[in-house]
């Protein structure tokens, strides 16, 4: 069969403006978010440009005057053509250099002024924006961070955020400028010569249905692309965050084959984006260029039968230039919207996002707490799963007492620990602080209340001061040194090379576990909360350190309602009451020796430790990690 010579690219140019052409495109571990219109993208950014909208009218008024000089450039240079260079007359060029000269400088200044003010004001619009999305992504629960890949989070926080700033600001302004360029130039053409303007416009509806259509692909390229930048910000941060088990584990390949796979994507994405921006570019141009030269034949003709000048007709060829530069700029501006939209609705399905736990309008304000902790028939089951993690479950704490969490791993320890820092509210029943439901109370102060010592010791990128300090922003040094000895942690603080300046590596890497969970205590000793949250402090360390961590700790739970979870039976025999979960109910509660003398599931886990040679420990299959 003979194919029509129009009919051979068509299948051609499908397989080339294929997006997510590549095998793998199904199996990202980033899903896109959901189309947004570009009403609502501007609806939703708008309000970030408060304040600087009085900044916006100058540079109105730069896209306005811009295109005037440009015309007067050209003006002048037909000028030189026609009254100059054709009756050799240099006269007339004793005014026009001057004048030539005056707007170009003029142009550059104007120039300077828009570049510095649309930065300014573009920047000025991301700072905003970008600080407001990270303030809403800190202020989501924890589930929010359970369920999602920090490393896209983190893509959408750095990268999409600035294509916003495109969309809204500098693509308007953009589209402005070509409008009032087209304005411009389209009134001096008409001016010029009518007919050939007619003809010159006649591609036009061509430009815009090549760029109707090539905004859905380029919308579409660039969806993929973002996601896939987010899958690769993902995998690499997982990747690099653990690499302590990667390389312990020996999965340095395994690591570098899945980062290859997630970058082979980006690679598939930015081809397909180029092939139909190249496509498209390649396109326009030959539109310009048959619309330029059926002007030049038509202005040679009418030059020839000396119905046009010379300078007429070189101005109207450089003007017919400057007329297609804004057509096509226009039709690039309908792309890079569409492009930046794609950003834009990952930040909104960002933004979007709603914190689980919420504050009550009328949430109460309370400063320092007595401390009483109760639980109250507490049942909660974590979003998207069917079995409840805790099950009408009942305990008090009182000021000055301890009590100890114990159960099987997975018992529902660590679930209780979060609800006390209401990172979750429970489904039923009720937690209360000082006999007050935490729900009416203002999250910041709940947690103000709370001090928290985690099995794996948050050290942050910073001095030991800065460290310490962190419980308590402002706190004195004579404080924080009082802590750090009542901590334990003083001495060997003054031993380290700059003592309480000395910069501690990124998750405190530089310092040993005991030395890390002894910062930790400092940290909570200098928070001086009434309610203190132990969530398996001394599983980190061996015995020994165990041992030496125990007298520190007995300080900071002095005189405070203290849940202590853990499975070191030092910790444990001690406490006031121990409750026992088991599957998310409570099994029992009472004292050491009464548990004990029960010989119910305390006295079975005690039992079932000292079986492993370790009395001093309860068997665990999982450290409880959850919170940390
Ligand atoms: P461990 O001693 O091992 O830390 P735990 O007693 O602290 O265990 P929890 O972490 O409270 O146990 O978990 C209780 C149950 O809830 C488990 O079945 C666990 O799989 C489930 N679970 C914990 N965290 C989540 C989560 N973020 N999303 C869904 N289910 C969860």
């Amino acid at each position: 069969m003979v194919r029509v010579p129009w009919q051979i690219p068509r299948r051609a140019l499908r397989r080339l403006l294929a997006v997510g052409a590549d095998p793998d495109s199904a199996s990202t571990v980033v899903t896109a978010a959901p189309p947004v219109p570009p009403r609502e993208v501007f609806r939703r950014f708008w309000p970030y440009t408060r304040g600087r909208r009085p900044w916006l009218v100058p540079l109105v008024l730069f896209s306005l005057v811009g295109p005037l000089v440009d015309a007067g450039e050209l003006w002048l240079f037909k000028i030189v053509v026609d009254d100059v260079l054709v009756p050799r007359d240099l006269r007339p060029f004793v005014w026009i250099a001057p004048t030539y000269l005056a707007l170009v400088v003029g142009s550059g200044v104007l120039g300077f002024a828009d570049d510095m003010t649309s930065t300014w004001v573009g920047e000025r619009f991301l700072l905003a924006l970008r600080s407001d999305v990270f303030r809403h992504v800190q202020g989501l629960s924890l589930g929010f961070f359970e369920r999602r890949r920090l490393g896209d989070v983190l893509s959408r926080v750095t990268g999409d955020v600035d294509s916003v700033e495109t969309f809204m600001l500098s693509g308007v302004a953009d589209g402005l400028y070509h409008l009032v360029r087209l304005g411009v130039f389209l009134g001096l053409l008409f001016y010029l010569r009518w007919d050939l303007t007619l003809l010159a416009l006649a591609i036009v509806p061509l430009f815009w249905r090549s760029a109707r259509h090539f905004s859905r692909l380029i919308k579409e390229a660039s969806r993929e692309r973002r996601r896939r930048s987010g899958s690769l910000s993902a995998v690499a941060e997982e990747s690099l965050g653990n690499v302590v088990l990667v390389q312990a584990y020996n999965r340095q390949d395994w690591e570098e084959r899945r980062f290859e796979r997630e970058s082979l994507g980006t690679f598939h994405a930015t081809m397909a984006s180029t092939r139909i921006h190249a496509v498209y570019g390649s396109l326009v141009e030959v539109i310009e260029v048959a619309g330029g030269l059926a002007v030049m034949g038509l202005g040679t003709w009418k030059l020839a039968q000396g119905q046009l000048t010379l300078g007429g007709l070189l101005v109207f060829l450089a003007l017919i230039g400057k007329l297609y530069s804004p057509i096509r700029g226009l039709s690039h501006l309908g792309n890079t919207f569409y492009a930046a939209s794609a950003s834009a609705e990952r930040i909104i399905e960002l933004l979007d996002q709603r914190p689980q736990v919420t504050e009550a309008p009328d949430a109460r304000r309370i400063g320092r707490a007595r401390g009483a902790v109760e639980f109250d028939g507490v049942s909660f089951r974590y979003p998207g799963t069917a079995r409840r993690a805790l099950s009408d479950v009942s305990f008090h704490v009182a000021p000055g007492e301890v009590l100890a969490l114990v159960g099987a791993s997975g018992a529902g320890k660590s679930t209780a620990a979060k609800l006390l820092l209401r990172f979750y509210d429970p489904d039923r029943g009720a937690l209360r602080l000082d006999g007050t439901d935490l729900r009416s109370l203002r999250v910041c102060d709940v947690r103000e209340n709370v001090a928290v010592v985690l099995q794996e010791t948050f050290v942050f990128q910073g001095t030991v001061r800065e460290n310490i300090a962190y419980g308590r922003p402002g706190a004195s040094e004579a404080e924080i040194v009082a802590a750090a000895r009542a901590a334990d942690a003083h001495e060997f603080i003054q031993r380290l090379p700059a003592g309480y300046d000395t910069v501690v590596g990124q998750r405190g890497r530089t310092l040993s576990g005991g030395q890390r969970q002894r910062l930790a205590i400092a940290r909570a000793m200098i928070r001086d909360a009434p309610v203190l949250l132990l969530d398996e402090p001394t599983t980190s360390l061996d015995a020994p350190s165990g041992l030496k961590i125990m007298e520190p700790l007995r300080r900071l739970m002095a005189g405070r309602a203290t849940v202590v979870i853990s499975h070191d039976l030092l910790t444990v025999r001690d406490a006031t009451r121990i409750v026992v979960l088991d599957g998310g109910r409570l099994a029992e509660s009472g004292t050491h020796d009464e548990l004990l003398a029960r010989d119910g599931a305390y006295a079975r886990l005690h039992r079932l430790g000292a079986a492993t040679g370790h009395p001093e420990r309860m068997p665990t299959t999982r450290p409880g990690t959850v919170l940390s």
